[in-house]
């Protein structure tokens, strides 16, 4: 799976970083951007899944199921 962060959508809300520390960055302002190269982990897929689904703005994309 591999996830990418659309930056012009992301609010900063953190919901993501949440939900799953492991797969994403934050900044000073809260805003994300996708860990690893977006790259999610086998083991962590659900978790991936949890903040695509969680994040109100949208903004987390799935680049690979
Ligand atoms: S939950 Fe969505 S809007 Fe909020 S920081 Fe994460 S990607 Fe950005």
């Amino acid at each position: 799976m591999k996830i990418h962060v659309i930056a012009d959508k992301c609010q900063g809300h953190n919901r993501c970083y949440v939900l799953a520390p492991e797969l994403f960055d934050v900044d000073d302002y809260g805003y994300a951007t996708a860990a690893n190269d977006g790259n999610v982990p086998a083991e962590m897929v659900d978790k991936a899944n949890l903040a695509v689904a969680n994040c109100p703005e949208h903004a987390i994309e799935v680049l690979e199921a």
